[in-house]
């Protein structure tokens, strides 16, 4: 099938490239002519584990397109709207880059075309662009929901073996088209839930959320234990083989960050506001996550007091989450920015997200090529993000290198007995310090 997409970023570029592996035969669009420059030369704007070689290999063989022409796409059976839906000033979901992008390729459908947003959209935008497009253009169409429940960092595999499609239409016609569109991974046991749009747009928020809220609960479970005497990875332990609760989503932690917890919690919150229902949970998951962001920071200021002049922390981690370079509402830059705000050093090392973080926070840090060099001269370490390479960190090296011999560890990334041994002092969540 002759296939576009619209906003060539974490989900777009995933959608597109997959759809082409799958067999499809795929435009994809993006304003960004430097994004557009760098992938038509197979070079790849962001780090996803896989997404590469799928690129280089679909662009090759032709049937992955890349252009910042609307004029481009030709006639295809179905355009995905993979646009950002950043939270406005009151954290509502701003429609603009959706709303623009479907008035401009509502100028260029020449037949019938299925309209779908992959973009996560308040309930009644479907409705919405439905009007908007019928205004620009003469021809049929239908204006789809299909939220994407892909996680960056095994955002390919998520798109290839999902383990729901949400299809949110009224429409017979259109309903066939993306059964169409999907019959490559729905062959491959994957269901296909078709349901009206408010529902479906109504699925990705709710999904979002209640991942949100297990975060921050176990989070207050994690603040607690520290009072009690309890240990949360203990807790954790004797709660995860409850078929009822799981292991997913309930590690301690220093709050959840990224593109789109924060976002659509606050959005989800506000589309209640909005026809006056008092979501009650969601207020306290967004304050709870508020507050754990800051709680290692909270640490160190009661050691080191509120001016930290002449204080050099190693942080390991900026990405919100391992395996990605994403940084959007990373609890790393939030921690940094207190730090360095009462004068501290921080010397930041993250194995692909350090480019990004020096577009937001400039040279005010200094960023380390490995993990061992941000080390060097620091009173103590903080590691804010769990990538996998940390756990084997030499703890030897550690104590030999930090000044104060002191771990602040906002992913319980190791072993308190471990610790100790080696003779460090060891902060984390939801634990005794040691
Ligand atoms: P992104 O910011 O990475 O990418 C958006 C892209 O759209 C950018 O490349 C931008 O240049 C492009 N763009 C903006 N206006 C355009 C226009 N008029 N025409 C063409 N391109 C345009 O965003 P993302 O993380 O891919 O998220 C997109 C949507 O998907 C959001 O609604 C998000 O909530 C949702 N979502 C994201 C994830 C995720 O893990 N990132 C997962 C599920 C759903």
């Amino acid at each position: 099938m002759k296939l576009a997409v619209i906003g060539t970023g974490y989900v777009g570029l995933v959608t597109g490239t997959c759809l082409a592996e799958a067999g499809h035969d795929v435009v994809c669009v993006d304003i960004d002519e430097s994004k557009v420059a760098r992938l038509k030369k197979g070079d790849i704007p962001i780090y996803e584990p896989g997404l590469g070689d799928l690129v280089k290999k679909n662009f090759k063989a032709g049937n992955l397109r890349f252009t910042t022409s609307l004029a481009e796409i030709g006639e295809p059976a179905a355009i995905f709207f993979a646009l950002p839906t950043p939270p406005n000033g009151d954290g509502e979901a701003d429609l603009s880059f959706v709303l623009k992008a479907a008035q401009d390729v509502a100028q260029v459908l020449k037949g019938y075309t299925v309209l779908i947003n992959k973009s996560t959209v308040p309930v009644g935008t479907a409705q919405k662009v439905a009007g908007l497009v019928s205004k620009h253009t003469k021809v049929g169409f239908d204006v789809i929901s299909n939220p994407e429940f892909l996680r960056e960092g095994f955002a390919v595999n998520d798109f290839m073996k999902p383990d729901r499609i949400v299809v949110g239409t009224g429409s017979a016609k259109a309903a066939k088209v993306m059964q169409e569109v999907y019959k490559p991974y729905t062959s491959a046991g994957a269901p296909l839930l078709i349901m009206d749009e408010a529902s479906a747009e109504m699925t990705k928020y709710t999904a979002n959320s209640f991942i949100a809220t297990k975060i921050s609960f176990m989070n207050e479970i994690a603040n607690l234990c520290e009072l009690v005497g309890a240990d949360v990875e203990q807790v954790k332990r004797g709660i995860a083989p409850d078929p009822r609760i799981g292991s997913k989503y309930i590690n301690a932690g220093i709050g959840y960050g990224g593109s789109c917890f924060p976002k659509d919690v606050s959005a989800l919150e506000r589309i209640a506001h909005q026809r006056d229902y008092d979501f009650k949970i969601l207020k306290a998951v967004m304050l709870v996550n508020t507050h754990q962001k800051q709680v290692l920071v909270g640490r160190i200021v009661a050691k080191y007091g509120e001016n930290l002049a002449g204080k050099t922390f190693a942080v390991w981690g900026l990405a919100f989450k391992p395996d990605t370079d994403d940084i959007r509402e990373a609890p790393a830059i939030e921690i940094i920015r207190e730090l360095v705000g009462r004068g501290a050093k921080i010397q930041a090392y993250d194995p692909e997200a350090a480019d990004n973080t020096r577009k937001v926070l400039d040279d005010t840090i200094t960023y380390s090529n490995a993990a061992q060099d941000a080390l060097k001269d620091a009173h103590a370490l903080i590691v804010v993000t769990e990538w996998k390479e940390f756990a084997a960190a030499d703890l030897a090296k550690l104590k030999a290198e930090l000044k104060d011999k002191t771990v602040y560890d906002g992913r319980n990334m190791f072993d308190p007995d471990d610790m100790k041994r080696a003779g460090l002092k060891y902060i984390s969540i939801g634990r005794a310090a040691i």
